[in-house]
Parts: C-alpha cells; structure tokens; sequence
C-alpha cells in the first residue's frame, strides 16, 4: 500500500479529486473527477501513466450517485488500483472560512457545523464542500480530514481593506469583505520568487481569471486588497456572475420588478456575466471566436473591468511593480492579457507580443517598468502542502 493524501475538491455536481504520494515528496500520482452526480454520472480519472480512464456510474438501484456514491467509488478506486493507496488525510477545499478560521484546520464534526453557519454567504459552494467531509466522517471516523480556506490567504488584510461603511452593529455581525481565491493567490505567492525576485518582494497584483475571476494586491506575498467582498459574487464580471453591482440594482429588482430573493440570487450568480451580457455563453474560448456583436460587448466589459480594478488595487499598494495573469482565462488567452495590457500601460507595463502569444512566462519587454508575467495556478497543491503542514 502507498500512503496518499487525498485532495477532494466538491462542487453541486461534480467532485474533483488529486491524489499525492506522501512517501515521495508529495508528488502528484493522478488526478480524476466524478461528474454528473444528480444526472448520468460518470468516472474520469488521469492515472500516472497519463492514461485517461472513462466510466459510466450506475447506481445499483438505477437512482442518481449523490455526493455519498461518489464518495464511496473514489475510495473503492484508490483501495484497489494497482499496488492499493492508503489515505493517511484528506484535504478539502472549503470556500468560506468566515472570521475566525484564518488558516487551514482539523475539519472535526464540531468544525464542520461551524463552517455550515457560513453556507448562506457561499450558496453555491459551501454546503457541497462540506458534504463528503461529513461523508467521510460517517464512513472513516479515524481518517484525519483537513479544511483548506479560499478566504484565509485574505484575513490579515489591513482593516480598512476588509471594511464596509456600515453601521458598527452590522460589521460586528461579520458583514466585512473577505476575499476568495485565496488558494491560488497563496500558491501563487509560494512559487512568485521562482519567477521574479521583485514581483515576490514588491506589489504585485495577481488576476485570477476563469470561470470564478477576481484580482489581489500582493505586497511582499501578503493579500492587502482584492475584489471579491462579502460574497464571491463581488468585483469582476465572471462567467455568469455579474460581479460589481450598485445595491440600488437590488432593491429595483424587488421592489420595482417584483423579483424575490431566490430569483434576484439565481440572476445575480447564473445568469449575469459573460453569459448574461453575451446571450452566448459563459466560456471565454466560444466569445473570443463568435462574431456575434453581444458577444464582443461581453468582452469589451470584462477586460474593460479587469483595467478599473488594476486602478483600484494600484492605489491600495501605492504603486504596481508586477501583473501576474492566471486561471484558465488568465493562463491561455493572450487576447484578453493584450487588450488589458492595452489599457493598463498607464502604469508601465510594456506588453512583449511574442511572448504574450507564446504563453510567457514573461510576457513584459526587458526594459518594462511593471513585470508582466503568466503563471499556472495549482490551488489542489496548496491544499496537499496545508494538509500535510498541519497533520506535521
Ligand atoms: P474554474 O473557475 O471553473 O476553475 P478555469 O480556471 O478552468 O475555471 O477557467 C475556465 C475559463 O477559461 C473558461 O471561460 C474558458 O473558456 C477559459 N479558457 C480555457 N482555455 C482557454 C483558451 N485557450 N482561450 C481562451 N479561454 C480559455
């Protein structure tokens, strides 16, 4: 048997899975996902040998797999596949960590209950990050599982940074901006001096574009400013969440247009963004090669929004020395990296456009003042790193 740590990382329906070889330096072994949970499910698994496995799940009594199926398939899987993994600990990605958990911790059941107080504010996310560790608690009790954060990279931003001009009694409630992403950011601030001494050291502002997007000022490696508030729906426009909105649009839509609160929830996360303002399609790779002309407005607003945040965290840090894209929109389309180029050269960085074509990872001119650079982001990394540091 090969000890592993097991990253999961569970969505409405689907669940990513990672598997690191403790014994070896954490190494990656494989990664797979199971699809179509509440649907057709299938099995999708990358084995070591870069082999792609496909299966259909079939439920024995014909019904749909649920996040318990799933669960209890990827364990079925990794005990049986070749010489048999042994999970030493399981790592979540868990979105919210609310106030008190700034940092990744030991996900007991009492843990787990907190962290489903902060369900409301992570409709989408939370209660399926949460369920296969309850899961798993019911199947293995003893197995050490450990919830990662997507605010915690965040929590010690300056005060000012985290406030809304609220009234004291509602702050206190915990109505403050906390920031998501913060698993990429981190890995990002992990591998940054790999690649520039000076965006490591400096203020750097990292744009995570994919189907979630929002933006962070880093000073010296540390979050002191970003674009996602309260909700991960704060900041850009995103796939189909409309980011940025007047608290005005709101109370319109319920008081002029009648809408409820579920319907205003469904507008705001599903059906706003690229794919709203498009009419297209959330996904950045159909815009770019459609003619369409709702699609370009798409876009336009999208890049256009990346430009005006650049502004905001700019004056946070007092200055910008680097520009690091990532995410998939950020890691792969050199079009949008160019039109935001084009419209942040105010603050001196000068677009390499071969480079830029090429993928970077330096994408900015020898004599550039602002460093542009692209870098993958490998937030189940992270998580394996936080899992592992915390079981010692
Ligand atoms: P998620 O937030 O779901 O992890 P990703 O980081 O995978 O999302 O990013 C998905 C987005 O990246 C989609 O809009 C997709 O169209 C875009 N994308 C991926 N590859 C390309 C590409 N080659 N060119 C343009 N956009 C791309």
């Amino acid at each position: 048997m090969i000890d592993i740590i097991l990253v999961l990382n569970a969505g409405s329906s689907s669940i990513k899975f990672r598997v690191f070889e403790v014994g070896a330096g954490m190494k990656l072994a494989m990664r797979g996902q199971v699809d179509g949970l509440y649907t057709k499910a299938s099995f999708r698994v990358v084995d070591p040998q870069g082999e792609v496995t496909r299966t259909e799940l079939q439920p024995p009594d014909g019904g749909e797999l649920g996040h318990e199926g799933a669960i209890a398939h990827i364990g079925d899987f990794l005990r049986g596949h070749g010489e048999g993994y042994s999970v030493v600990a399981v790592g979540h990605r868990v979105v919210h960590g609310g106030q008190h958990f700034t940092s990744a911790v030991l996900a007991t059941p009492a843990v787990v209950d907190e962290l489903d107080k902060l369900s409301p504010l992570a409709p989408l996310h939370q209660p399926h990050n949460l369920a296969p560790i309850r899961i798993i608690h019911r199947r293995r009790p003893e197995l050490p599982q450990v919830a990662c954060f997507d605010t915690a990279f965040h929590r010690n931003q300056p005060e000012v940074a985290q406030a809304y001009a609220l009234p004291a009694s509602i702050t206190d409630l915990g109505v403050r901006r906390y920031g998501f992403h913060g698993l990429s950011y981190e890995y990002i601030a992990s591998v940054l001096a790999d690649y520039s001494p000076v965006a490591a050291a400096g203020r750097t502002v990292v744009a995570h574009l994919g189907n979630g997007a929002s933006m962070c000022a880093m000073v010296g490696g540390r979050s002191v400013a970003s674009t996602m508030g309260f909700t991960a729906v704060d900041g850009l426009p995103m796939g189909t969440r409309c980011g940025n909105l007047d608290p005005g649009v709101i109370l319109y839509l319920i008081d002029a247009l009648g809408m409820d609160t579920r319907g205003v929830a469904d507008l705001i996360y599903r059906q706003s963004g690229l794919l709203g303002v498009s009419g297209v399609s959330s996904d950045m790779r159909e815009l770019l090669h459609s003619d369409d002309a709702n699609a370009r407005a798409a876009v336009d607003l999208f890049v256009y929004r990346i430009a005006r945040e650049l502004g905001s965290l700019v004056a946070a840090m007092g200055g910008i020395d680097a520009l690091v894209f990532t995410a998939g929109i950020g890691e792969n389309a050199s079009a949008v990296r160019k039109r935001v180029a084009s419209l942040v050269g105010w603050c001196g960085l000068d677009l390499d456009d071969v480079a830029n074509e090429a993928g970077g990872p330096c994408i900015s001119k020898p004599g550039s003042r602002v460093g542009g650079w692209v870098i993958p982001t490998d937030e189940e990394s992270m998580i394996a790193r936080q899992t592992m540091a915390l079981m010692g």
